[in-house]
Order: structure tokens, then C-alpha cells, then sequence
């Protein structure tokens, strides 16, 4: 069975189906899924060392470390076919994008819409944040290609990727996606201006930090299952107050941290043992995180002793710098107290001039509201605990919208929805290109496609389970101006 991420219980078919494209095999995956033997069991040395010495982690030290930790992390694997066990129907889990052609190319349509609502600006550049293979954004270049003076405007595309295997696959399939359509990727030192009719700059960055506002361009945005990859803190409310849930070596004690002495980290050193294992604890008392966002957040402050929260504020900077990049302009910084301060006059200037706005789409499992115990681990197609194996599995926790969404109140743009993955779909016309892309392919390929669609809109699944939330800005003189628009089909 094929892991959906946001699904928490198996879906689709008894045995995996590799769904192709229509006209190209690109979505089949030749090689099995690679597990990396000889790193299987080092970063959990290196964490439980480092638990050993420094003290329980956090769940975000601990999450980066799996992830993206350059050595042994889950998405940072270097050979080229280690990443194929990450990605797709031999990999772990599979994501929208990689089930249908359908997908990317509605959100497309989407755009191409908000594009022309914009007053159609001549400069457009895209930003993806986790582009994975590249599969996504290839069905929406592809499609953007059928309205030349759309796909003509596109200058740059702006890629962030921690993975350097999941890179190398991104520019091979939006490479050969361009090639199709006659244009070709060319360096960033390229400027815009001097840029020719069939070219379009592409430029990666390892983190959303490295991606700068630019007001001359309409800024296109897509999200799409990133936001659930990053780091979340966990809380817990006790009677004293709230504590953080932390990552530690399971000493066969009870829960609670153990203060070691040298000797004790000497004597373990000499003595040869088997793997160490993990285990989460309650820190006993609160902790710079827990005063910070839990304490002092209105929004759990009906919370019960015993519950849980997990609130990632990597994802709140990254939603407020979303909200930049769409509105094209840098925010005010707050004081402690959330009151905007004066701007710097770089920053003052910045924000005087006029911006063309622009439009993104965050797509992921979650809803609008706080989640406790969504946070999980997926190998080939299975839950697993998140302790286990680090950097061997995917790790994953539900998105908070309402979180995103405040986070992009503090900028110059605004949120739409979340609404289901399902009615957007549906209401962008998922039927009537169905319909086309049966009557286009041969009639041996119909089930194939009609189930992945149905997949992408199950009601028990995908369908209500992934969420879409709009961020948007239109073009405005200066900031601060700008007001709600009507956005189909976010009403
Ligand atoms: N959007 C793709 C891939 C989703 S998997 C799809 O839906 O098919 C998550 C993607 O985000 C991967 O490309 C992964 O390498 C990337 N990623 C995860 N955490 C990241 C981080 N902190 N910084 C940059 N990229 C990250």
C-alpha cells in the first residue's frame, strides 16, 4: 500500500499501483527503494551521545537533526538514488502531484486566473517551497505553457530544497518540461532584463531565508506539503503550569531527566553495548519555549492538565515571510508586546514604493486548528514511531492553518480559506479536465486515471483531508494600502 502522509490509515489499492503520466512514463520509478544500510543506526549514535552529554532535546533539534542533518538525514541524502526511497509509488509516501497530472495542472489554472485578475503583469517569478521531484511544478510549467503570454512572463523560478538529490531531480524534470514547451533554465546571474524570449532564470536555495521580496515581479507561491516537514515543539499542561515534551535516551528509569556524572559517560564509553533507544519525557520544569508559546498563548489557555499542543514557530516564519514575498514588501517588526515599531528608513523607503503583489498556495494535511498528537513517522508506506530509526523515516505533524493564517495578518498580504483539497478541486473544474484526458489517452489507461483522480477528492481521504489556504496581495503604491479581494473559489 502507498502511503498518503495525510491519511493516517492505509488508503487505495491492496497492492501498489504505479500510476504514469499520460504521455510520458516520468512518474514510474525504475529503481526499488534503497535503504541506507550503512548509515542505518548512526545519527541515533550521534543523538544519544548528544542526549548523553548536553541533556533531553528538543523535539525541533531532534526533527532537524532526522531531516535534514547533511550526513545521515532523511532528506539530505546525497547518492541520487537514495532519494527515490523518499518520494513517490517505491518511495515512502506518495503526494498529490506524483498520483495525478490533474492536480498541478488545476492549481495552475488557478493562477492563470489570478494572473489575469491581476491586470496580467509582464514579470512573474515562482517560488516553491520543498519542491520534491520537481513533479508539481513541471505539471504547472507544462500547463502555464498553453497561455503563452502568461508562460512568457514567468522570468524566475526561486526553489528551495534541502535535499541536494531531490535538486539534482527537480532541475532534470523541469529542464526537460521547458525543453518540451521551447524554452530552457538559465543561471540567476542572468538579470531579468537581459534575459532572453526563451529563457527562465532558476535558482535554489537550502533555506526560504535565501529568497528576497521583490515588489517589480508578481510573486506566485506554491506549498505543497512542505509546511507538515517542519520542526514542531511539544507542550504539555501540568497542574504547575505548561512543560515541554523533550527527546531522551530511554534509561530503563521513569520518566523524568537523569543528571549524569563524567564518570558515568566514561564507564558507558567502555563498555560495548547494544543500540541505544529513545523515549520522550516531560521536562520538569518550564522551559524558554513552553513560557514562550504556550504559556503565554491566548489560544490554550482553556487547556486541561495533561493536554497536549504542538505549535511550530519555523512555520510561523515561514507563513509571515510568504506573506512578504506575495505582498512584496518587507513587514514592520513587532516589539515583545506584538506593537509594530518604527521602521529603519531603508525599511520605511521600501514600503513607500509601489509593489505588483501576487499570489500563493499552501497544500497540506491539517486543519484550522491546533493539533496534540499528530506528530509521526512514515517508512515504506507505514506509521511508525517517530523515535524510531532516526533519519531512516519521514518525520511529519498536522498543519495548524489558523497558525499560518496569523502569521500572515502580521504582513501586507492576506489569507483565504483553508478550504478542503476536495471543493477546490471540484470547483476548478477537476470533472471537465477529467473528461479531456480520457478522451485524449488510450481507453486502457481510463481506470487508471479516473481512480487517481477520485484518489485526489476521496471524501474518506485526500479529498477532505489536505486543506487549501490562499495568500494573496494585489498591486498596491505603497504598504498598508491594500483591502480583502474576492477570490474564487475562496469566498
Ligand atoms: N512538494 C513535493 C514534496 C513534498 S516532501 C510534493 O508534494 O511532491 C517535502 C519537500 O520539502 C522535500 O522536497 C524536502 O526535501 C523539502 N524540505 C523539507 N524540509 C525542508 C527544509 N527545512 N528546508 C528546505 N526544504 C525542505
Amino acid at each position: 500500500m502507498i502511503a498518503v502522509r495525510g491519511v493516517s490509515r492505509a488508503v487505495g489499492w491492496s497492492r501498489a499501483p504505479v500510476l504514469s503520466r499520460c504521455h510520458t512514463p516520468i512518474r514510474m520509478l525504475s529503481t526499488e527503494n534503497v535503504v541506507r544500510d550503512e548509515g542505518k543506526g548512526a545519527l541515533l549514535r550521534v543523538l544519544s551521545d548528544s542526549i548523553q552529554a548536553n541533556g533531553p532535546m528538543t523535539v525541533p533539534t531532534y526533527m532537524q537533526a532526522c531531516l535534514t542533518n547533511p550526513d545521515h538525514g532523511y532528506y539530505a541524502g546525497k547518492l541520487q538514488e537514495e532519494s527515490h526511497g523518499i518520494l513517490g509509488a517505491t518511495g515512502d509516501f506518495i503526494t498529490s502531484p506524483e498520483i495525478s497530472q490533474v492536480f498541478g495542472e488545476l492549481l495552475a489554472v488557478f493562477f492563470v486566473s489570478r494572473w489575469q485578475a491581476a491586470g496580467s503583469p509582464n514579470r512573474i517569478r515562482v517560488i516553491e517551497l520543498g519542491p520534491g521531484r520537481g513533479t508539481l511544478l513541471s505539471d504547472m510549467l507544462r500547463t502555464f505553457s498553453a497561455f503563452p503570454p502568461m508562460f512568457d512572463a514567468i522570468k524566475s523560478l526561486e526553489l528551495v530544497e534541502a535535499s541536494p538529490a531531490l535538486l539534482t531531480q527537480q532541475e532534470h524534470s523541469i529542464t526537460t518540461t521547458l525543453k518540451q514547451a521551447g524554452k530552457k533554465l538559465v543561471s540567476p546571474a542572468i538579470s531579468v532584463e537581459n534575459l532572453e524570449s526563451d529563457s527562465m532564470r532558476a535558482e535554489w536555495f537550502p533555506s526560504y531565508h535565501g529568497v528576497n521580496v521583490d515588489p517589480d515581479s508578481w510573486t506566485i507561491v506554491i506549498a505543497h506539503e512542505f509546511f507538515d516537514a517542519l520542526p514542531i515543539h511539544i507542550f504539555e499542561k501540568k497542574l504547575e503550569g505548561w512543560r515541554e515534551v523533550l527527546v531522551d535516551v530511554n534509561h530503563g528509569e521513569d520518566q523524568g531527566v537523569k543528571v549524569l556524572k563524567a564518570s558515568d559517560i566514561i564507564n558507558k564509553a567502555n563498555t560495548k553495548k547494544k543500540d541505544p533507544q529513545l523515549r520522550f519525557v516531560v521536562s520538569p520544569g518550564a522551559t524558554a519555549w513552553s513560557q514562550l508559546l504556550a504559556a503565554r498563548n491566548e489560544r490554550f489557555k482553556h487547556f486541561q492538565p495533561g493536554q497536549r499542543v504542538e505549535v511550530s514557530p519555523v512555520s510561523w516564519a515561514v507563513a509571515r515571510r510568504m506573506g512578504e514575498w506575495i505582498s512584496g514588501y518587507d513587514s514592520l517588526k513587532v516589539d515583545n508586546e506584538g506593537r509594530a515599531l518604527t521602521p529603519e528608513e531603508p525599511l520605511k523607503l521600501a514600503r513607500e514604493r509601489s509593489s505588483l503583489g501576487g499570489c500563493g498556495l499552501v497544500v497540506d494535511y491539517g486543519a484550522d486548528r491546533f493539533f496534540g498528537d499528530s506528530f509521526r513517522a512514515f517508512r515504506n508506506h507505514k506509521i511508525v514511531s517517530p523515535l524510531e530509526l532516526p533519519g531512516q523515516s519521514d518525520l511529519t505533524a498536522n498543519v495548524d492553518f489558523t497558525f499560518l493564517s496569523h502569521a500572515i495578518t502580521t504582513t501586507d498580504a492576506q489569507s483565504y480559506g483553508p478550504m478542503t483539497q476536495r471543493d477546490f478541486l471540484a470547483s476548478l473544474g477537476l470533472n471537465m479536465r477529467l473528461k479531456k484526458l480520457l478522451e485524449d489517452n488510450p481507453s486502457n489507461r481510463s481506470k487508471d486515471i479516473q481512480q487517481a483522480a477520485a484518489r485526489l477528492v476521496d471524501p474518506t481521504g485526500m479529498g477532505e483531508q489536505y486543506k487549501i489556504l490562499c495568500v494573496s496581495a494585489e498591486r498596491a503604491e505603497k504598504a498598508g494600502e491594500r483591502s480583502a479581494e474576492e477570490i474564487y473559489p475562496f469566498l
